[in-house]
């Protein structure tokens, strides 16, 4: 039986990780369950899967729950605070993390589940893209590893070799005849809208993905693109790739999750309907498979597939998180950090949603910072950053 902590337990991935558990009893014991402030969450998922620790990260959101608990007679532990969230990633007894808090917020727990040499199931792309090749030297080191459970990665991972799923971040594409990863995206909600209406979209429209369920924060980033542009950058440390080797392809059917083109002029694609469990479950079990309570893909139902170049006048902030890839390490964390903020100020509705293109490229040319050489170095430049972006967003404002 696999021990797992999952971070960032109340939300989108957490609940589809917690459903296949439900689905495999036999399978999986949950361990430790981490969230930030939804106490009433929480406390359901401790009745239902009774672990031995919960951490909040908000202190008077961990006395509150550590109350409720008492008065149910659950025996849980309840810790609260980062530096507790770091040490239930890397508890002795666990087996595999699921790295799913949103955010910044996930780049400590899951470098300590690193350093602790786990399994890491790596939805917080936040943590990769902007820690880099410190990220891929700390899991050399310690012997973790990490599966993807990122649809689009994950479904390259599961047509890869299993020579290259093996050495996933060190093992060379070329020499093992892999001429492209072709990650595919939907386009968003907003593909086909007319430029001038993009000003007017409000987060309601932003946050309705037309395939996928997910966190508010990745759903903007879906709308924007910003995402795919994140997840091209996640596919270069993940898969060790050179610039010519990832493509990024809109398909808005979501029915293909990603393709890996060999030299040989082969296609392999993973399909499905769009539902994370798959990749979850995939990556909880991997190399096995196991039931993810998912519908199976009907293809008699499928009207038709389409595909279209990524159109980066509609959608600037892809370019811009390619761009800012090859600018190196430092402007990644300047980037994931301005679009943080801009996200949750277009969530709170004090900025039109073409303003966060906007922040996002003011503060990334009005900053230098040299490349950082430790983690230190990476949440100095991301503090500051922050600092930075919070004030164009006030000005913005008034
Ligand atoms: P959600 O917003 O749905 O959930 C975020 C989770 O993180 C919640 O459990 C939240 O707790 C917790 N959290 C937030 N801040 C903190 C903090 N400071 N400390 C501890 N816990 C915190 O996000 P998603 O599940 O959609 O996404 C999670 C990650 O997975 C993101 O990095 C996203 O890019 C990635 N991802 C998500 C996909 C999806 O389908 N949703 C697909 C691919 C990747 P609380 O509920 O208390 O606020």
């Amino acid at each position: 039986m696999k021990k797992i902590t999952i971070l960032g337990s109340t939300g989108s991935v957490g609940i589809s990780t917690l459903s296949i558990i439900q689905q495999n009893p036999n399978l999986f014991k949950v361990v430790a369950l981490v969230a930030n402030t939804n106490v009433s969450a929480m406390l359901k998922q401790c009745e239902l899967f009774s672990p031995d620790w919960v951490a909040m990260r908000d202190e008077k959101c961990a006395y509150i729950l550590r109350k409720k608990l008492k008065r149910r007679k659950i025996k849980t532990q309840v810790l609260f605070g980062e530096k507790d969230i770091c040490a239930l990633a890397s508890l002795k007894e666990i087996d595999q993390v699921i790295s799913a808090i949103v955010g910044m917020a996930g780049l400590l727990p899951t470098l300590s589940a690193i350093k602790a040499g786990k399994i890491i199931l790596l939805a917080n792309k936040e943590s990769l893209i902007t820690c880099g090749d410190l990220f891929m030297k700390a899991l050399s080191l310690s012997g973790a590893k990490v599966l993807p459970i990122d649809s689009e990665h994950n479904a390259i991972f599961q047509v890869l070799p299993s020579k290259v799923q093996k050495n996933l971040g060190t093992a060379n594409l070329k020499e093992n005849n892999i001429k492209h990863l072709i990650l595919t995206g939907s386009g968003g909600p907003f593909y086909k809208f007319p430029l001038s209406d993009l000003s007017n979209i409000t987060p309601e429209q932003a946050c309705s993905h037309p395939n996928w369920s997910m966190g508010k924060k990745i759903s903007v980033d879906s709308a924007t693109m910003m995402n795919k542009g994140l997840e091209y950058v996640e596919a270069r440390w993940l898969f060790n790739a050179l610039e010519s080797e990832v493509k990024i392809l809109i398909h808005p059917e979501s029915i293909i999750h990603s393709m890996v083109q060999y030299s040989d002029g082969a296609l392999l694609a993973q399909l499905s309907v769009p539902d994370m469990r798959i990749s979850i479950s995939y990556a909880m079990s991997w190399p096995d498979r196991i039931d993810s309570g998912v519908d199976f893909l009907n293809f008699s139902k499928i009207n038709n597939l389409s595909f279209f170049e990524p159109n980066f006048i509609q959608f600037p902030c892809l370019k811009l998180a390619i761009d800012s890839f090859s600018e190196g390490q430092a402007a990644m964390i300047v980037l994931n950090a301005v679009n943080e903020i801009a996200v949750a100020a277009f969530l709170e509705s004090k900025i039109s949603f073409t303003k966060i293109y906007e922040v996002n490229v003011e503060i990334l040319t009005s900053l230098y910072f040299s490349q950082p050489r430790c983690i230190e170095d990476i949440l100095e430049i991301d503090r500051k950053t922050r600092i930075l972006a919070e004030n164009k967003v006030l000005s913005l404002v008034c």
